[in-house]
């Protein structure tokens, strides 16, 4: 009789919802410990819980082959070609000189004078499918939020003013479209006193998305007459 060795366990699998050295045990669900580790791997994906996990681990063995090898081999690439664009913060794909520049910074048709402040790229992602915006963007990443200790200094106010001052691309209009929440508010008037100083026009999206809510989730109509009613603001 051959004895089998274990496997080698995964980096990261100690961070496992269920402790330990994860393996490829088999779950107590019945599932070969290998494929429990994929529903493991799915559930951390957002709004994808247990149960929708396991569907689609057993989903990528039963679909044909070619299903989990082509999700796989792109899934182990992704990390080497996907980059923040280096203008904006979008999502950026690495050219062969290694330079991430989005597909909207390369796009000569958009209007660089008018620049669209969002907080993060789901947001600029609203935006884009809402039609109304032909300027290009900048992706703060987060917002100010007293309660949660994150100030002026944890935003990169330093890239916004340059890119703001580049040469190459002048911009007359900033156009604040942080959520109507009281971080994305306070965001807001931040951004208006800083670039307003600079003797830029900033504007603010108009009402019509509700105050708490997230752009991502707004209709594209609403999200559209925001964008088309923006105000001037600070
Ligand atoms: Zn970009």
């Amino acid at each position: 009789m051959i004895a089998l060795r274990p496997p080698a366990s995964l980096p990261g699998s100690s961070k496992l919802p269920n402790g330990g050295p994860a393996g490829f045990r088999s779950a107590p669900g019945g599932l070969p410990g290998r494929l429990s580790r994929v529903a493991q791997l799915l559930a951390r994906l957002p709004g994808v819980g247990e149960k929708t996990a396991q569907r689609f681990a057993l989903f990528l063995v039963t679909a044909g082959e070619d299903t989990a090898r082509d999700l796989g081999s792109e899934l182990a690439e992704l990390c080497d070609h996907i980059r923040p664009c280096t203008r904006c913060g979008h999502i950026a794909e690495l050219d062969d000189d290694g330079r991430a520049l989005c597909a909207i910074c390369q796009d000569t048709r958009r209007d660089g004078a008018l620049l669209c402040v969002v907080a993060r790229v789901q947001d600029l992602l609203a935006i884009e499918r809402s039609g109304a915006m032909r300027g290009r963007y900048f992706v703060l990443g987060r917002l100010l939020s007293p309660l949660e200790g994150v100030g002026a200094e944890e935003l990169p106010l330093e890239a916004l003013r340059a890119r703001v001052r580049d040469p190459e691309q002048p911009v007359r209009e900033v156009l604040v479209a942080t959520p109507p929440s009281v971080d994305g508010e306070a965001t807001a008037l931040l951004l208006a006193r800083e670039l307003g100083a600079m003797g830029i026009q900033v504007t603010r999206i108009a009402s019509g998305v509700p105050h708490g809510g997230d752009l991502e989730f707004a209709d594209q109509v609403t999200l559209g007459r925001a964008i088309e009613g923006r105000k001037s603001f600070g």
